[in-house]
């Protein structure tokens, strides 16, 4: 086990996953976020790829899959997943829905890119390979989310509407609630030219904050201040916001990037849910 920028790596059965210590500590909660290890994907997607709509054996990512639900001990047939298109789109799943989307698709959540429940046993799940997972947890009134922000989710607003999103439907206040950004592209990584940088300047008021100009036009954004930001405007405090500071194309040993391996690339997966 090893302390990384606030998060934890461990290993259980061979699977290495990341976990948040703030939400562990409060004991309501099974979680994690994947690495690469301890799967059975052949290369490219060597070896915990999670991802199906990669290219890869359909079979061997069911497999994959629940490699990692069994190492956080989650039944796999507890997992809801959305299919996500990068919108602003969040679902609030119950009991009933468990099982979509956890190993074919045709169930799956349509066209969504965040999950809440109040209910235990429901397994919230989301995919990566660069974009930035964040998870939530309100250890007060038991309530969890986790939403998916590329720059397109981010520009919607898509971590600030989860938190209201838990307000509207489970009375949270967003100073009991933790939120924790998971390991993503980080502004070391991720350069971006006009249409998104006009799509910054003209959404965020704050701007200059996440965007690093340079001269050729392009600009370095960093995704994990400006879903940091919206986090704290949705009123969670500072101090219950644990970033993992972890950059996907820094790690290629541990973590997939999308933008490393020019797209042909598994997916990552965040996972949490509510103790029966
Ligand atoms: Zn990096």
């Amino acid at each position: 086990m090893w302390i990384i920028n606030n998060f934890i790596l461990k290993e259980k059965n061979g699977v290495q996953l990341y976990s948040i210590p703030v939400f562990t500590e409060t004991g309501l909660v099974k979680h994690g976020f994947s690495t690469r290890i301890g799967g059975i994907s052949e290369e490219p997607f060597q070896t915990l790829n999670l991802g199906f709509h990669t290219g890869d054996d359909w079979e061997t990512v069911k497999e994959n899959r629940r490699l990692f639900a069994q190492s956080l001990s989650i039944p796999l047939e507890n997992i809801v997943a959305a299919n996500q298109v990068h919108g602003d789109k969040i679902f609030k799943a119950g009991t009933s829905d468990r099982g979509r989307g956890a190993i074919e698709q045709k169930t799956v959540v349509k066209e969504t890119d965040a999950l809440i429940t109040n209910e235990p046993g429901v397994a919230l799940i989301a995919f990566y390979a660069d974009c930035v997972p964040i998870m939530f947890l309100d250890p007060v009134l038991k309530v969890i989310a986790i939403a998916h922000a590329g720059w397109k989710g981010t520009v919607l607003n898509i971590s600030r509407k989860t938190v209201e999103q838990m307000g509207d439907a489970y009375s949270c206040q967003p100073e009991n609630i933790l939120a924790a950004i998971c390991p993503s592209i980080g502004p070391c990584h991720y350069e971006v030219d006009t249409p998104v940088i006009s799509q910054f300047q003209e959404n965020f008021n704050k701007w200059e904050r996440v965007l690093k100009l340079k001269s050729d036009g392009k600009a370095q954004l960093d995704l994990w201040e400006a879903n940091r930001m919206q986090l704290v405007d949705a009123g969670i405090l500072g101090k219950h916001i644990t970033v993992s500071e972890i950059c996907t194309y820094c790690n290629p040993e541990l973590l997939y990037s999308y933008r490393y391996e020019n797209g042909k690339t598994g997916r990552l997966a965040g996972i949490i849910m509510l103790n029966n």
